[in-house]
């Protein structure tokens, strides 16, 4: 990565309906992540426990897929504040693990696992975010600029794509680095 940057780039990353499992592999960048700092300022992340989502942000990696009300909202804030979407992942980029449910009826769901079970909770519960009809992959909410497929995305490919993002480049994965799965 170039070093003679001197503004540093408002990175971010969010975490919508997914397992955590990309920002693990996002993790496993090891000592990559020492020269990340040196071009990134991270403002927001999970990672990073940071509570509100700043305006003026750069680059935002978004995992996981729209389930949900919360999720909803934070994505129409994060392309409201954000130059550039990446879709982080299979979730975010067609649903993948999280849209398994979408063959099965919401309410006959929740009555199922809270109603039936030992649980009570419904989607009338106000402290509880409503789970929408379908679980949507992150385009279908929002314009995305850039995908990064994989479940998880491997390092390797984070690292071709963030680098390429933090530099001004376009995003050129090979053909190996945009499998899914
Ligand atoms: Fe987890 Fe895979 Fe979805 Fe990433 S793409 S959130 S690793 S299930």
């Amino acid at each position: 990565m170039s070093k003679t940057r001197h503004k540093k780039i408002r990175l971010a990353t969010a975490w919508l309906g997914g397992c955590s499992g990309c920002h693990m592999s996002f993790l496993d960048l090891d000592e990559r992540l020492l020269d990340l700092t040196e071009a990134a300022e991270l403002v927001y992340s999970p990672l990073a426990d940071i509570k509100e989502l700043p305006e003026g942000i750069d680059v935002i990696l978004v995992e996981g897929a729209v389930a949900n009300t919360d999720h909803l909202k934070l994505a129409e804030q994060i392309r409201s504040r954000s130059k550039i979407v990446v879709s982080f992942g299979d979730c975010a980029a067609t649903g993948n693990v999280t849209s398994l449910r979408n063959r099965l009826d919401v309410e006959d769901l929740l009555a199922t696992v809270y109603q039936e079970g030992p649980g009570k909770i419904s989607q009338q519960d106000e402290l509880l975010p409503l789970l929408l009809p379908k679980v949507l992959p992150l385009h279908q909410v929002i314009p995305v600029n850039v995908f990064i497929p994989g479940c998880p995305p491997d390092p390797e490919r984070i690292w071709a794509a963030v680098t390429a993002l933090l530099e001004g480049r376009p995003v050129v994965l090979s053909e190996k680095m945009r499998r899914f799965g």
